[in-house]
């Protein structure tokens, strides 16, 4: 069996630009990062986040697929520091590069609650890399008729994963507690009380400088021609689906085990064609005694 375990890690990776970008260690501002294919031989190493929240299943595949130097994994802790619309565009990009570019997917309608399809190519919903990114910004937020100073800069991974547990049943709470976590300054105050009205101000203002973070789409109803928008979350999209890719190895695993007798190690180190093909072979197999024995 031929082992893949010498094939440099980043080998079939592809060069991308990211949408908002980071600041390297000798302070210049960076867009370009590769991604490789997700394999799997991850799921071994992504097992232990199974079942935590999507926004730390993300860090921890990103951390596996992502690399800034196009030859080294750039870790979890290097996908937690970028801005949540950098890993939405990357998500997506891995998703493109690991399954395909079409997504089909449920949606139901607003207004009738007629259930449709939406067909979508994963590369259009990228968008061009912002103009005036950076890593932290002042704007004027506006609340009541008092006007403050904000520095602060913009969600990350690490602050998704922080709430995660909070939006689940305090979204407000979860949004106020974000903003929190970036605001460096009000007014030339650290550490300040943020009122409510601010944080709404924020979370817009954010929202506003990273549109890849909340990807709306726009779409029609063929029921009752209502016009809504919706919202795609490329991290729950791809968390999913490397559930269920994981799940199928696991049953591809015992399959294989099973019939050849060999390891989990051995099984997990062919190409997924290989495997493919040793699959259908057992399947060929069953189809032709099944035949024999009717
Ligand atoms: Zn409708």
């Amino acid at each position: 069996m031929r082992q893949r375990r010498n094939m440099p890690a980043f080998a079939d990776a592809v060069a991308v630009t990211l949408p908002g970008g980071y600041r390297d260690a000798a302070g210049e501002w960076q867009r370009r990062a590769w991604l490789r294919p997700w394999r799997p031989a991850d799921a071994e190493e992504l097992a232990p986040f199974e079942r935590t929240f999507p926004a730390r299943q993300a860090s921890a595949l990103l951390g596996l697929c992502l690399s800034l130097d196009g030859s080294h994994a750039a870790g979890s802790e290097v996908a937690r520091a970028l801005s949540v619309g950098d890993r939405e565009a990357l998500l997506l990009q891995l998703r493109s590069l690991t399954v395909g570019n079409k997504l089909s997917t449920v949606i139901r309608c607003p207004s009738c609650a007629e259930k449709m399809d939406l067909d979508l190519a994963l590369t259009d919903l990228l968008l061009p890399p912002y103009d005036a990114a950076q890593p932290t910004y002042v704007h004027e937020i506006v609340a009541g008729d008092v006007r403050h100073e904000v520095r602060f800069r913009l969600p990350n991974g690490a602050d998704q994963e922080a709430v995660a547990e909070r939006a689940q049943h305090d979204l407000a709470g979860a949004v106020q507690a974000l903003v929190e976590r970036c605001v460096e300054s009000i007014d030339g105050e650290h550490a300040p009380q943020i009122s409510a009205p601010v944080v709404a101000g924020l979370a817009d203002v954010m929202a506003g400088l990273d549109p890849q973070a909340e990807l709306m789409l726009s779409a029609e109803c063929p029921a009752c021609q209502a016009a809504f928008e919706t919202l795609l979350d490329a991290t729950s999209v791809v968390v999913r689906e490397l559930e269920e890719a994981r799940r199928q190895l696991y049953r591809d695993v015992h399959l294989l085990a099973s019939h050849y007798h060999w390891s989990e190690e051995q099984i997990l180190a062919l190409s997924d064609r290989k495997r493919q093909l040793y699959l259908e072979l057992i399947h060929a197999e069953w189809h032709h005694s099944r035949r024999q024995a009717s």
